[in-house]
């Protein structure tokens, strides 16, 4: 008989919920997951990566083993241009992902979530009862699997935001929202306050942001949809899974847009001080699901974990070999390593990139709006007559 307590009831006591980090990201570097598709299937081709990860970030303090099902929805399995299709089902996929999440959940305190994220059905402007017909395969798979939650994120468009809140609404499970917006609100220009506030009326239990920004803006957009949900007489928790990546060249369409991405970005990677700030700063926000998204490694997840220790009540597990200002440098043999053995030093350090010809910021494209081109749209069609 499982004691495990639910999101909910662990943000409604005043918990923080701590979630685990990019999973995409992190299995593309260690070759799994090809970048272009994302191909999620590394849950069937790999488990052993996949299970391994989740383990790390389970020992590092996350409470949430998101199944790793991002972009495991059939139209987008179909939609590799010329490249052959996914050998897989996005059932057999999803499937494998919530079993490889509960697995790993089970070996500590971890509840699971079964994401969800836009689909090129929405972006071809196919309508509401296809794109809703997407987000159901994915549910039902999740539904059945028993996760603890349901997390629909990583949306532009707030209009397939609330439609993907809605089908998940009705599995009756507790539903998070997260859009990859900024402050400038969502691509179709409705403000990011306003996005926050649909998306609670649509059923939203979880409101928030994910991706395409780093902590402070991710943080500045969450601000705006606290303040429009307090003004619309709304109340609910609010999460934020920024980049790890700093972009405060980013335009609108957030880290997508800037040259680096997604080869080069490593010049931007946030240290673990500066994930111990945005720990601090979403706390103060009031933000308590607090977690990362694309280059969030193992070890950022320490870091919040270890700000938020008084408040958590606990150290994670992975800290055993890590010191949190870095203490564990005083048995350096270098007197003058060990001089930094304190966290005034770690704080107040500007990390140089050692790349005397790079410029602090870039300048992003910008190819406006994405929209699904006629191509996208042909073969997306395609995969539903044959459905
Ligand atoms: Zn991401």
């Amino acid at each position: 008989m499982s004691s495990k307590r639910g999101l909910l009831e662990r943000l409604n006591a005043g918990e923080i919920v701590v979630g685990d980090g990019g999973f995409v990201f992190a299995l593309e570097k260690r070759g799994y997951v090809k970048a272009g598709p994302w191909t999620p299937e590394a849950t069937v081709e790999n488990p052993e990566a996949v299970r391994q990860l989740h383990r790390e970030f389970l020992r590092a303090g996350a409470d949430v083993m998101q199944a790793f099902s991002f972009y495991a929805s059939d139209d987008k399995l179909a939609n590799r241009g010329n490249q052959a299709q996914s050998k897989y089902t996005g059932a057999a996929i999803n499937k494998a992902a919530c079993e490889l999440a509960d697995e790993v959940a089970k070996e500590g305190n971890g509840i699971t979530c079964g994401g969800i994220c836009q689909t090129p059905t929405y972006l071809s402007g196919l309508g509401k009862e296809k794109t809703q017909a997407i987000f159901k395969k994915q549910v039902d798979v999740f539904v059945e699997n028993k996760v603890d939650f349901l997390l629909a994120e990583y949306f532009e468009h707030v209009e397939e935001a609330v439609w993907c809140v809605e089908t998940c609404k009705a599995s009756g499970l507790p539903v998070c929202a997260s859009m990859c917006i900024g402050p400038e609100g969502d691509l179709h220009g409705v403000p990011t306050g306003e996005c926050a506030v649909k998306l609670a009326e649509a059923g939203a239990d979880v409101v928030g942001i994910n991706c395409h920004f780093d902590p402070d803006t991710v943080l500045a957009g969450v601000k705006l949809m606290k303040e429009a949900l307090e003004a619309a007489g709304l109340k609910r928790h609010l999460i934020s899974q920024p980049l790890a990546f700093h972009t405060p060249d980013a335009n609108k369409q957030g880290f997508i847009d800037l040259p680096e991405f997604p080869f080069g970005l490593e010049p931007r990677i946030l240290t673990r001080w500066e994930m111990q700030k945005y720990a601090r700063d979403a706390y103060e926000l009031g933000v308590r699901y607090i977690g990362g998204c694309c280059g969030f490694e193992p070890y950022h997840t320490r870091a919040v974990c270890e700000e938020l220790s008084k408040e958590r009540g606990k150290m994670p597990e992975g800290s055993v070999k890590h010191d949190p200002w870095g203490e564990g440098l005083l048995m350096h043999t270098k007197p003058w390593v060990r001089a930094r053995a304190k966290r005034s030093y770690w704080e107040n350090l500007k990390p140089a990139s050692g790349r005397p010809l790079c410029g602090a910021f870039s300048k992003p494209d910008a190819w406006g709006v994405t929209a699904g081109d006629e191509n996208l749209k042909q073969q997306v069609e395609a995969t539903q007559k044959t459905a």
